[in-house]
């Protein structure tokens, strides 16, 4: 796919006005593609084919014969398992032992369990007695909301993609996505699995382009989308809300973080380690959940911090298509710029560094956007290095007397996504759990995810929730009848 396409209608087609942009091999920093740019006229046609067909064919389509279309969507992904690996890697720069194992079988997983979801709604009904003794029932109906604008970030194109799409399509909506404009491909790959597969024209309509003055501005201002479901960071929420403040939008918004890790003595300090590693290196440490601020109990402070810099060390960034590979580059030159600035402030600031801290390119690699992952210590909770969301491969190490104070410094922050807790105190557990501010607490280990439990962020990390039921709640209406008997 060196030349990506919008996707509208059922049809694969260039933009209105002709423009592309280039699209970079992270690896290498070369142009690999070029991706037809969506304008407003382009979103306009997304949007009407949109309405077109749920007053038409997916509108008027039986429950199960839609979720049955959507668990051949599924399949349809696995079957081109490979095509969707290669182009996910192609864009990102992530390792194939991490996309294959988790972005693109997510992708598929999505729409299955979103189908079987729904399959299982039923609506709500009361009986009420009245005074004529006659009574009266109300029976709560769910329908779609119409038309979602679904505008996505680039650290999991397919899975966080779809994460939005599968519940919105499941629950009868139609959507005009707008993926990443670093991470095009696999939302247009989808394109032609919905094709293949039966998905009437218009239900899934894919646009590209970046934000302000193009293709996310133009579906956010657009008066024929119903509802927006955005992920990507705190302050591209903030301006997606004000936008949509002119006709009362809804909104689901999954936004930063700068989660803490906190490890308390009595861990089991092996999985502690291991498991913050993983919480603060998966994917180049570009997940909304990785943990960049690491709080330990000053009786394991400097053999934790030990052991870590050393795993560091060892993860050594290569080639994202060798399987044996655990990490790759940031996504592009201008974040790969923007982590080399926090490296340097850091020092600024203070820190000790035990590991990293550079943008030295890969064995093999020039030209790409490369960083070694990053330990540090010494700095004050108020460095800017400790309170804004790097989204790197990074993370900061300090120690804490008690419980309280690591309560305390794990909320310290604006935002309020996820956090991880390593102790094998039952009682502490608890209590630490429900004392930290945010949406997803882990004990013991790190992104386990169950898709029916609830997802999503507090303070400036998000608004709503999604998975499970909790997705279904904001891609459908409610309305109540009431019926005199
Ligand atoms: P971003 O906010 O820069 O961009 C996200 C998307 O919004 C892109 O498609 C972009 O083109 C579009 N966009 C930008 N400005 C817009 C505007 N004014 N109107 C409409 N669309 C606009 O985020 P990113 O750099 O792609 O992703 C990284 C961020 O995403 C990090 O902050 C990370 O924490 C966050 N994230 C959060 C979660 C979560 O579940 N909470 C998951 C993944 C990523």
């Amino acid at each position: 796919m060196d030349r990506v396409q919008l996707f509208i209608d059922g049809a694969f087609r260039d933009a209105a006005m002709g423009r592309t942009f280039p699209l970079y091999d992270p690896t290498r920093g070369v142009e690999v593609a070029r991706v037809c740019e969506a304008g407003a006229a382009d979103v306009d046609l997304a949007v009407q084919a949109a309405r077109r067909a749920l007053s038409g064919p997916w509108g008027q389509m039986p429950v199960a014969q839609r979720l049955q279309l959507l668990r051949a969507v599924a399949d349809g992904v696995d079957a081109r398992r490979d095509e969707f690996l290669a182009l996910e890697v192609r864009d990102t720069g992530k390792p194939v032992s991490f996309a294959g194992t988790v972005d693109i079988p997510r992708g598929a997983a999505n729409f299955r369990i979103f189908a079987d979801m729904l399959a299982g709604q039923h609506d709500e009904a009361y009986h009420q007695d009245t005074a004529d003794g006659r009574g009266a029932v109300h029976i709560t109906q769910r329908s779609p909301l119409g038309v979602v604008g679904v505008i996505c970030p680039w650290n999991l194109p397919l899975l966080l993609m779809t994460w939005k799409v599968a519940p919105a399509l499941a629950a009868g909506n139609a959507v005009v996505v707008k993926p990443s404009e670093e991470t095009p491909s696999t939302a247009t790959l989808l394109g032609e699995v919905m094709r293949d597969v039966g998905i009437p024209d218009g239900v899934y309509n894919v646009v590209h382009g970046f934000g302000p003055g193009s293709a996310g501005e133009a579906i956010v201002q657009h008066p024929g989308v119903d509802a927006i479901t955005f992920t990507g960071e705190s302050a591209t929420g903030r301006a997606i809300m004000a936008a949509c403040a002119t006709d009362l939008k809804r909104v689901s918004f999954e936004l930063g973080g700068k989660n803490p890790a906190l490890v308390f003595a009595d861990c089991d300090l092996d999985a502690a380690v291991a498991g913050t590693v993983r919480s603060a290196f998966s994917n180049c440490g570009q997940i909304c959940l990785c943990t960049e601020r690491i709080y330990v109990e000053r009786a394991i402070f400097e053999a934790f911090v030990a052991r870590l810099a050393a795993a560091a060390r060892a993860l050594v960034p290569g080639d994202p298509l060798d399987p044996a590979t655990g990490m790759g580059p940031l996504i592009s030159r201008v974040h790969r710029d923007k982590v080399a600035r926090y490296l340097k402030l850091a020092v600024a600031e203070g820190a000790v560094v035990h590991a990293g801290g550079t943008v030295d390119d890969a064995a093999g690699f020039t030209g790409g956007y490369w960083v070694q992952p990053t330990v540090w210590t010494g700095l004050d909770h108020s460095a800017r290095v400790l309170r804004e969301e790097i989204f790197g491969p990074v993370c900061h190490v300090m120690p804490f007397d008690t419980e309280a104070e690591a309560v305390a410094l794990a909320n310290d922050t604006e935002y309020g996504l996820c956090a991880a807790v390593w102790t094998r105190d039952v009682g502490r557990a608890h209590r630490v759990a429900g004392a930290i501010d945010a949406g997803m607490v882990w004990v013991n280990t790190w992104f386990l995810r169950d898709l029916r439990t609830p997802f999503g962020g507090m303070k400036a990390s998000g608004i709503g929730r999604e998975g499970g039921h909790y997705s279904t709640e904001f891609y459908t209406e409610l309305k109540n009848v009431c019926i005199k008997l």
